[in-house]
């Protein structure tokens, strides 16, 4: 091989590289990391692995904050950096690997973290909650929303609306934009409690963070269950776009959900005829086994 011919294959061997890399970077980072500036409360949406997403929580006036579903530690820390903030709670909305599989390491990394979750399988868990229970954020107040199903233990989390900023809700792989999570460790009764009765019963401009950008699947099902729902269509064309700019599709809200989400209108004769089901419950059971297998 003469010198030129060396040098010529070290270039291309280093810019193959230099392409895989990249590539690799584009394909961990699903989404633009994205910060939903409040008065009060500021959120930034941290998109991890394929399709899981973790949110720095900042309380403004103190500049503490917790973080949800930290699965990625280095992007934490980076944003922790950027935004200057006391990271010192994790919360937890349930024990899959893809949500709670970074708290060991969040631990060495911020010493004396504290980790919130309603289910002892929770990696590194520090202080077991329940539905109701409070936690304090700096000024900020998150309440813990009981919401088996998808797992025993899950919990969603809950930051009422003050000054200005509209509630916020993180609801793990319970709630989805569109959907829902599977029903791996419940029953169709505990779906709909959690989405009808605790979540459905939030303020409607509730923001709805979810655990993972599944939206323009859920919304395909969706035009299956009620095609001529125009609210889906116009979500559907709307996530796509945002999706094309590899921007997330959350946050939504609470109303919005109501007026897309198949299993959130199980009391909808649209969706009831499309099930062929004449109670709540079995509606919620087949909506989801359809979703299984779509
Ligand atoms: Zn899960």
């Amino acid at each position: 091989m003469t010198i030129f011919n060396f040098a010529k294959n070290r270039l291309f061997i280093t810019k193959n590289l230099i392409c895989q890399f990249s590539n690799k970077i584009m394909s961990e980072m699903h989404s633009v990391s994205t910060l939903i500036q409040g008065q009060n409360v500021s959120i930034k949406i941290l998109p991890a692995l394929d399709d899981n997403f973790m949110y720095l929580i900042i309380d403004e006036k103190t500049k503490e904050a917790a973080v949800v579903d930290p699965v990625n530690p280095s992007v934490v820390s980076s944003a922790v950096e950027e935004h200057k903030v006391n990271l010192n709670k994790i919360l937890t909305t349930h024990h899959h690997w893809d949500h709670a599989g970074g708290n060991e390491e969040m631990c060495k990394k911020f010493p004396g973290i504290k980790v919130f979750g309603g289910d002892d399988r929770v990696n590194a868990l520090t202080n077991k909650v329940s539905h109701d229970d409070l936690i304090d954020v700096g000024n900020l107040k998150i309440k813990c929303l009981s919401t088996p199903c998808h797992t025993s233990g899950h919990i969603c989390y809950y930051i009422a609306g003050s000054g200005g900023d509209s509630p916020a809700v993180f609801t793990g792989d319970t709630l989805f934009i569109g959907g829902c999570g599977r029903f791996f460790e419940g029953t169709p009764q505990q779906m709909y409690t959690a989405l009808i009765e605790i979540l459905g019963a939030l303020p409607e401009d509730t923001k709805v963070y979810c655990g993972h950008e599944y939206t323009c699947k859920n919304l395909l099902f969706g035009l299956k269950v009620e095609p001529n729902n125009e609210d889906i269509k116009k979500h559907f064309e709307w996530a796509n776009n945002q999706r094309k700019k590899q921007n997330p599709t959350v946050p939504s809200t609470i109303g919005d959900e109501k007026k897309f989400n198949p299993f959130m209108r199980v009391h909808k004769q649209s969706v009831i005829d499309h099930t062929g089901t004449n109670d709540h419950i079995s509606t919620m059971a087949k909506l989801r086994k359809e979703k299984d297998a779509f």
